[in-house]
């Protein structure tokens, strides 16, 4: 049975937003900060916000596990903007500096970056070491969501 609503977390405050399913794509703003709930990029994820993207969202959360002295990960980063702005509303973008945000980076044992983990609902769905273009992060990301 397809959900009629959805829990959308905010990018900027990390409130649950709850949607109608069929208005995912109509540019919904966040009902506690007022700010859009799609079209800025990637999230900048922390421990203060992560476990509602990751968790409490009913949208795959689709994380960059990065650093600032990663060379790869430097030149994905338009990529993975560019992806973003293909993937939303049906997912939800984020990325992850592994060397601000240890605890997170441990939790999902990362060893090589830049890596990206699709989650869904808490639990690891699939994950790919390695910079791609944003046609291979889109068409990868999909497919792993089955969407
Ligand atoms: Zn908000």
């Amino acid at each position: 049975m397809p959900q009629d609503s959805l829990i959308v977390v905010c990018p900027i405050c990390a409130t649950s937003n709850r949607l109608p399913a069929d208005r995912l794509g109509a540019g919904g703003k966040c009902g506690k900060c007022g700010h859009a709930l799609f079209g800025a990029g990637p999230v900048t994820l922390n421990s203060s916000n992560f476990d509602a993207h990751a968790s409490r969202s009913d949208l795959p959360l689709l994380v960059d596990f990065w650093a600032s002295w990663c060379g790869p990960c430097q030149q994905m980063a338009p990529a993975f903007t560019a992806a973003a702005s293909q993937l939303e509303p049906q997912m939800r973008l984020g990325k992850l500096d592994t060397e601000a945000e240890t605890a997170i980076a441990g939790r999902y044992a990362i060893r090589s970056i830049p890596t990206m983990i699709l989650i869904r609902k808490g639990r690891e769905i699939a994950r790919q070491s390695g910079a791609m273009p944003a046609s291979a992060i889109v068409s990868w990301a999909r497919q792993a969501a089955g969407a």
